[in-house]
């Protein structure tokens, strides 16, 4: 038999006992598990995961600053983590968003853990692709990987957003900017559902907008019609314009970015859709205003930013999310919806829904659960990676 390129790779060999999580394909080795580690591996190349006893586990990129270790390509031994392999699963992640399609030209195309490629977020806007390589890993893989991107989307227009604080973690300096051809114009427009939008992939948040927000932003439009909409954390518009789209009578929406509420009054001209009053203020700070102007609305969307990145931050985070929604069910007038949403991590389903239950219970608002929300379907969740459920959130009426 041929010897394998990969013959003899460097290992990490856990300590006794620490095998659990990987036997159940969780992907990530923390350096606490970690009990030798034979050869010398540089940083993003690919080691072999072993148990005390030597049992082969997995293939991983190692990654010797990080406390996530190694993070695993592969379960299976006779796997070659090379070109063809990530190739393969790129076109595999591609192939699973083929039910958007028709939707939206605006999707995310790999999203990392959950797509079997750690690390790397690849988002199509139109015919430009942004990437994100967060880890070790991705990094050492990034030109196999944009060429396999390129090649099964036809796009020729790469760009880089690698700049992320989780990179510092990895030992690796945040990178931007163009990695094959030039973007045409400074933002790429976008149509979702036949909404568009300017996206602005250098400068913007994320990769430039939030994908993972669709199916809810969809959700709201279907129950916009005749209502007044306030907007809150609204960014670049998506939900005020998906509002209008869904023949809301009126919105009012409030960022504290000038440049999103810039690029937000830009979208809502191309679209010629109602008439949207933008507001340059915190939000905090708006709502108790609102409040004391006695003001009141018949939708309102609450899309804060992560307050808690990690459950070490829920507790001042669970008291961010209880002011808010405490005040938003306030302003809302009787058989009003509250759509409401977390981005953080480190705060559950379970634990969010407390939290606006604390707040529904000192509004003195009766509050019935219309339905549970989650990110659209190119943000996917595995079992075996439930880390990767970050986004939830809930509509609520107002009885
Ligand atoms: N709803 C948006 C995404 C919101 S992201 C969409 O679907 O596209 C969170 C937004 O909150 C960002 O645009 C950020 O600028 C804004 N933001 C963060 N803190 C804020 C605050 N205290 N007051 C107002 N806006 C804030």
């Amino acid at each position: 038999m041929a010897r394998r390129p990969d013959a003899g790779a460097p290992a990490l060999v856990l300590k006794p006992g620490r095998e659990k999580s990987l036997l159940r394909r969780h992907p990530w080795v923390f350096s606490g598990a970690i009990g030798r580690l034979a050869g010398k591996p540089e940083a993003g190349s690919t080691v072999a995961v072993r148990s005390a006893d030597g049992a082969f586990l997995a293939w991983a990129a190692y990654s010797p600053i990080s406390q996530i270790r190694a993070r695993v390509w592969s379960w299976d031994e006779q796997a070659l983590i090379d070109d063809a392999f990530l190739r393969a699963r790129v076109a595999a992640a591609i192939a699973r968003r083929a039910r958007l399609a028709g939707a939206t030209d605006a999707v995310r195309l790999v999203h990392a853990e959950a797509d079997g490629l750690p690390g790397v977020v690849c988002d199509r806007y139109a015919d430009v692709v942004v990437f994100q390589f967060a880890s070790a890993g991705a990094d050492h893989w990034r030109e196999p990987i944009v060429d396999a991107v390129l090649e099964a989307t036809g796009c020729v227009v790469a760009y880089e957003r690698s700049d992320l604080d989780v990179r510092g973690l990895e030992g690796l300096p945040p990178r931007s900017g163009p990695i094959r051809g030039a973007l045409a114009e400074p933002t790429v427009t976008i149509t979702e559902r036949g909404v568009r939008y300017r996206v602005d992939v250098a400068h913007g948040q994320k990769t430039g907008f939030y994908l993972d927000q669709r199916a809810n932003r969809d959700r709201v439009r279907t129950l916009a019609a005749g209502r007044d909409v306030l907007d809150c954390f609204c960014y670049t518009g998506g939900f005020t314009l998906s509002a209008f789209a869904g023949g809301a009578h009126s919105a009012l929406s409030i960022d504290s970015s000038a440049a999103a509420l810039e690029l937000a009054r830009e979208n809502a001209r191309l679209n010629g859709l109602g008439k949207a009053e933008w507001l340059e203020v915190d939000v905090f700070a708006a709502l108790r205003k609102l409040r004391d102007e006695g003001r009141a609305f018949d939708l309102i969307v609450l899309d804060p930013p992560k307050f808690a990145p990690t459950a070490a931050h829920a507790q001042r985070a669970a008291r961010a999310y209880k002011d808010i929604n405490l005040l938003a069910l306030k302003l809302l007038r009787p058989a009003g919806l509250l759509a409401t949403f977390s981005c953080s991590g480190g705060v559950s389903p379970e634990l969010f829904q407390k939290i606006v239950a604390g707040a529904a219970a000192d509004a003195g608002a009766d509050v019935r659960v219309v339905e549970r929300r989650q990110a659209d379907d190119d943000h996917p969740v595995t079992l075996a990676f439930p880390e990767g459920e970050y986004l939830k959130g809930l509509v609520l009426e107002k009885r």
